[in-house]
């Protein structure tokens, strides 16, 4: 409605008008309760019905499959950039790391503590804006796990389909903070998959893993408790007060996900959004540009600079005055990003590109 703004933030992000009015509404007494949920018991039936709807809507969404376990947690992606080789190597297995950006970076650097993590390839040297090709590859047949971080939040690259660790008991994980749930997944390609719930899926807080059974409970043995997945699913996620609220709003999320007919539909309209906006860039003569390689250009996170990069803090701000805001780029990158996901309606992208234009106009 005209009293929000078009919020391109990459996380926390914008979220379905829908659902917010839903929560208002729930607020203050949810449900005939008599309490809102942020007051409930986590161990009361009314909690429960909560977190057992959402992690069922969310198996739904994503077909999980039976042997998974679905763990609602804390601590943001970054925790579990260290809970992963915790709980499913020992400290001296090798592992392999994908590094497409400065997320896969960070997850690379946090596994050096807990495991022999190597790089087997870096997009560095080209700025962080390809994804390799997985055939060459030079895996360890030896390595533990194969660590790729989905969606590259502040670059843009976005893995298209996933490689196969070399390894026949290898085990893919992905860090899909920034783009899960913004299209269907096949599971079962991966042993683990992590993500924060703020820029998809719920506000910050909540963090999702989906593991495979049979990795769950061989945790090194320093793993603190809050950190094993083993002590996590033992208690469908409530061994100790999780976070609440945010759990509620992610099934709010999913509920309605739902209700647009799924992942399959949620795609189609991501891949509108984005094909349009990289349009507007595409064909702007070179007025605005797009680093990444076409065929890896992220449906959520769009970057983009100026040919005339003195104009880039004018775009930003005329573009807020419009109120589109939040479309800075990362500091360590500059330029801007637009984050386009699930909740950034059409409507939001189709204003921006006319902004676009119009901005080219005045200024080429
Ligand atoms: N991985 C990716 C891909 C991210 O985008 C982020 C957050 N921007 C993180 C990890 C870190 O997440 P958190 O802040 O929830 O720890």
């Amino acid at each position: 409605s005209s009293d929000r703004v078009f919020n391109f933030a990459a996380g926390p992000a914008t979220l379905p008008e829908n659902v917010l009015r839903r929560a208002q509404s729930e607020l203050y007494n949810w449900r005939g309760s008599g309490m809102s949920v942020m007051e409930m018991s986590h161990r009361g039936k009314e909690f429960l019905s909560i977190i057992q709807k959402a992690e069922s809507d969310l198996r739904t969404l994503l077909e999980i499959p039976t042997e998974y376990s679905v763990l609602f947690l804390q601590g943001g992606a970054t925790t579990q950039f260290a809970a992963v080789p915790l709980n499913i190597c020992k400290s001296d297995d090798a592992v392999d790391h994908i590094v497409t950006g400065s997320w896969s970076d960070k997850a690379f650097k946090e596994a050096q503590k807990y495991c022999k993590p190597n790089v087997i390839w870096s997009g560095k040297s080209e700025k962080y804006t390809k994804i390799p090709s997985f055939d060459d590859l030079k895996q360890n047949p030896e390595a533990r796990f194969l660590h790729i971080c989905a969606n590259e939040t502040i670059h843009g690259v976005e893995f298209k389909n996933y490689p196969t660790p070399k390894n026949q008991n290898g085990i893919l994980v992905a860090d899909m903070s920034s783009n899960f749930c913004s299209k269907p997944v096949d599971v079962s390609k991966f042993g683990l998959i992590y993500a924060g719930a703020q820029k998809n899926v719920g506000p910050s807080g909540v963090t999702i893993v989906i593991v495979r059974n049979d990795l769950i409970g061989n945790a090194q043995g320093l793993t603190p408790v809050m950190l094993d997945y083993k002590i996590h699913a033992e208690n469908n996620s409530l061994y100790n007060t999780p976070p609440c609220y945010g759990i509620y709003m992610c099934g709010l999320v999913f509920e309605d996900l739902l209700e647009q007919g799924g992942l399959v539909e949620v795609e189609k309209k991501n891949r509108k959004k984005a094909e349009i906006l990289y349009q507007a860039i595409d064909e702007s003569n070179g007025f605005f540009r797009c680093p990444v390689e076409k065929s890896v250009r992220s449906f959520m996170n769009v970057p983009f600079t100026l040919e005339k990069s003195e104009l880039e803090g004018e775009f930003i701000k005329e573009a807020a005055k419009e109120n589109m805001v939040q479309l800075k780029g990362h500091r360590s990158v500059g330029g801007m990003r637009a984050s386009i996901y699930n909740a950034m309606p059409l409507a939001g992208v189709e204003k921006l590109v006319a902004f676009m234009k119009d901005f080219q106009a005045k200024h080429a």
